[in-house]
């Protein structure tokens, strides 16, 4: 029996990668194994902080680093820490931001669900650029000097979400805003593979990164990474750390708290809502270890064998299917068109049979306005090709 026996709960496969809704990646062995023995003992948790931020210091290059409840959280605290600094005060007031810029210049084409994160700090956004090909009104993109325009007394900060097409270049909106003397805040959630990420952000000059830990750091679902200029985040560690500690015997960590900046000390911030927990600070620095190291490399070839099986198995001309290669660090993929397939469901209807089918198939839902799937081989395992073959057999009638 397992523990999803116990609970009367039916595990899906997942081929749709480290998605959050459907639990996030697969934790190698030792990455639970520290979980289980950080869970052994006591030990005052801005000191587990302390440790997390000098070793993400030196595998980021950034000055300081913070393990967060996931990307998300990392977003909402890396807003706090620019919105109040090290004012006491102001930490107490936030969400409201009454007497306080508070306004984050961010591209049109960057809006996305996660800002909820950031307004969620009390920041008000000000979208600036477009996207004219997406509009098909013209050639052009947001561009740096538009953040330029944009930026007054009122502007807080800058956020930046990186993908590979991100436009304008990062290097290019941090010269602009750092001109103008405001911090840049960079959503780099699912900027990973490549693990090159980690340094370059910050090599860019962004004042704060953001990174999944449950992606494809493969720490526990729950984690995230803030990292970036110490100053921020000293405050970001005030505003999540719990501080129930009475004022005479509170000994913020130097590594960690730029105390002579603070002048009183701050009651519970708007992150101890988000807090992390030693085991899960912990298990991330094991699986970011593993990470870095490249360990999850060796998987990648027969993730590929296991697509390649996949295609093999559907392979007849009817389904098309495009499998892109390892490159580097990146993980393989399989795509399916099943636009043309003879029972003539849409890729909608063929998803969503997969989902109800037995057992429950969760396939990448990118592409479906393509008319196809997509596979990704992350939680794949041995025993799960042939099932895939037969599923999407039976849902397209091939
Ligand atoms: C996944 C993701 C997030 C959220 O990350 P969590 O670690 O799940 O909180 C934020 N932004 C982007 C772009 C993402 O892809």
């Amino acid at each position: 029996m397992s523990i999803y026996d116990d609970w009367g709960l039916t595990p899906i496969i997942n081929a749709s990668g480290a998605v959050t809704r459907l639990g996030g990646a697969p934790m190698p062995a030792a990455v639970l194994q520290a979980y289980h023995e950080a869970a052994a003992c006591a030990v005052p948790l801005d000191e587990v902080q302390g440790v997390a931020s000098r070793y993400l210091a030196e595998v980021t290059g950034a000055e300081a680093g913070l393990v967060t409840c996931g990307a998300s959280a990392a977003l909402m605290l890396g807003a706090a820490a620019i919105l109040a600094r090290h004012s006491p005060a102001r930490m107490e007031q936030l969400p409201r931001t009454e007497g306080m810029p508070n306004r984050f210049v961010i591209a049109r084409e960057h809006r996305n669900g996660y800002d909820h994160a950031v307004r969620a700090a009390g920041v008000c956004f000000v979208d600036v650029g477009y996207h004219e090909p997406i509009a098909g009104a013209g050639v052009r993109r947001c561009e740096a000097w538009e953040y330029d325009a944009a930026i007054d007394e009122s502007t807080a900060g800058v956020l930046y979400v990186w993908t590979e097409d991100s436009q304008p270049p990062l290097a290019e909106v941090v010269q602009v805003a750092h001109r103008r003397g405001v911090p840049v805040l960079v959503d780099a959630a699912g900027g990973l593979p490549p693990r090159s990420n980690l340094r370059d952000l910050i090599a860019c000059g962004a004042d704060l990164v953001c990174f999944s830990g449950g992606k494809a750091i493969r720490g526990p679902q729950g984690t995230g990474i803030l990292c970036g200029r110490r100053e921020l985040v000293s405050s970001a560690a005030v505003q999540m750390l719990d501080l129930d500690d009475h004022p005479a015997l509170w000994e913020p960590l130097p590594d960690l708290i730029v105390r002579e900046k603070l002048h009183g000390m701050p009651r519970h911030g708007i992150g101890r809502s988000v807090k992390v927990s030693k085991e899960e600070i912990l298990s991330l620095l094991t699986a970011v270890k593993l990470f870095i190291r490249g360990d999850y490399d060796a998987e990648l070839p027969r993730m590929e064998a296991r697509l390649r099986q996949i295609a093999d198995g559907l392979n007849d001309g009817q389904l098309p299917t495009e499998l892109i290669p390892v490159r580097g660090d990146h993980y393989p993929q399989l795509t399916i068109d099943v636009s043309r397939a003879p029972l003539g469901h849409s890729a909608w209807s063929v998803a969503r049979m997969l989902r109800h089918g037995s057992p429950r198939i969760y396939v990448g839902h990118g592409l479906l306005t393509t008319g196809k799937l997509v596979i990704h081989p992350l939680h794949l395992r041995d025993e799960d090709v042939a099932v895939i073959v037969r599923e999407i057999t039976r849902a397209t009638g091939r």
